[in-house]
């Protein structure tokens, strides 16, 4: 390696330039392992509540027992988000099923 100082090639053990007498500064890596390891996590937890959540929109009774217990264990932010989900597909979904039968008796009205 070069001393950043006076440019003169030294060992890469130097811990000073033997010409300039300056210390020199080693390359550490700028992103420690740990942290990139807790951003992977980060990553799956996104990628399990995600699904939790597209549960709880299918699922009513699970949105509304998913937010239950993210409330208990103290996560407001995202048991507020399945608890609202749950009652909106609870009221939703009961909707769309009585819909589709009056949808399909239209287009048979139509077509006789
Ligand atoms: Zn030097």
């Amino acid at each position: 390696m070069t001393c950043p100082h006076c440019a003169a090639s030294i060992s890469e053990k130097e811990e000073r330039c033997p010409y300039c007498d300056s210390y020199i500064e080693h390359m550490i890596p700028k992103v420690s392992p740990p942290v990139q390891n807790r951003q992977l996590l980060n990553q799956g937890e996104d990628k399990t509540e995600l699904l939790l959540i597209i549960l709880s929109f299918i699922i009513p009774m699970a949105g509304i027992i998913l937010g239950a217990i993210q409330l208990s264990t103290g996560k407001a932010k995202s048991g507020k988000i399945y608890l609202v989900l749950g009652i909106i597909s609870f009221f939703v979904l009961p909707c769309s099923f009585s819909v589709l039968p009056i949808m399909f008796s239209l287009l048979f009205n139509m077509k006789a």
